[in-house]
């Protein structure tokens, strides 16, 4: 598997990703959402980057159903054909997204919003908007849930090896990437990986 983090324009500093099996050229791409001005040149610029590698793209997937994560998903599929899955579409805890040889297991991990989903291969994870390096998305939409994020994020711990490299939704951290062994020790918000009822610490927000 490989993993292209590609990041986005504008003020969010999103992250799209790029997954590809390398032996068979299929691919899917995660989080094709941007806001601002020039969304639409760098869609272009991915999609170039696709097509001249001769990657076929399979599934646009969204780790959740904010804008700034889905707001290329009309432009990538009318261009590959590429079928659109997340939360809404039907993914539920423990399916698997196969492409190629690549496959992705879905966690679900309601808090951020409540049809968030991360994905897991091989030591890899994808968190979205559930966990950023240094810090975890903001509980501040109609359906966010802040002991439901807390409670996930332990999940996350509980369920992948420490060593697992995260792969978050923005750039907000010190660093591209980290592990999870990092967070649980460095993380504005790592006392809630620990801790059953969470819904009084709210220790940072951001995106
Ligand atoms: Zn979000």
């Amino acid at each position: 598997m490989k993993i292209e983090q590609i990041e986005m324009l504008g003020i969010l500093k999103n992250f799209t990703y790029l997954i590809i099996c390398e032996e068979t050229g299929q691919a899917s791409l995660l989080d094709p959402g941007l806001v601002g001005t020039g969304a639409f040149w760098k869609f272009r610029s991915v999609l170039k980057m696709i097509k001249n590698r001769g990657y076929e793209l399979k599934y646009i997937i969204n780790s959740h159903s904010h804008h700034d994560h889905i707001k290329g998903n009309s432009f990538f599929q009318k261009r590959t054909g590429a079928q659109i899955i997340n939360f809404k579409t039907g993914l539920r805890e423990n399916d698997l997204i196969e492409f190629g040889k690549v496959k992705l297991k879905v966690i679900e991990t309601p808090g951020h919003t409540a049809d968030c989903i991360c994905l897991y291969s091989d030591k890899n994870i994808f968190t979205g908007d559930t966990l950023f390096v240094g810090d975890s998305g903001a509980t501040v939409s109609v359906d966010s849930n802040r002991s439901q994020l807390g409670t996930s994020l332990r999940k996350l711990i509980e369920t992948c090896p420490p060593e697992t490299i995260v792969w978050s939704g923005h750039n907000f951290g010190k660093t591209r990437t980290s592990t999870l062994a990092d967070e649980q020790e460095h993380n504005v918000n790592s006392e809630e990986y620990k801790l059953k009822e969470v819904s009084y610490l709210l220790k940072n927000e951001s995106s």
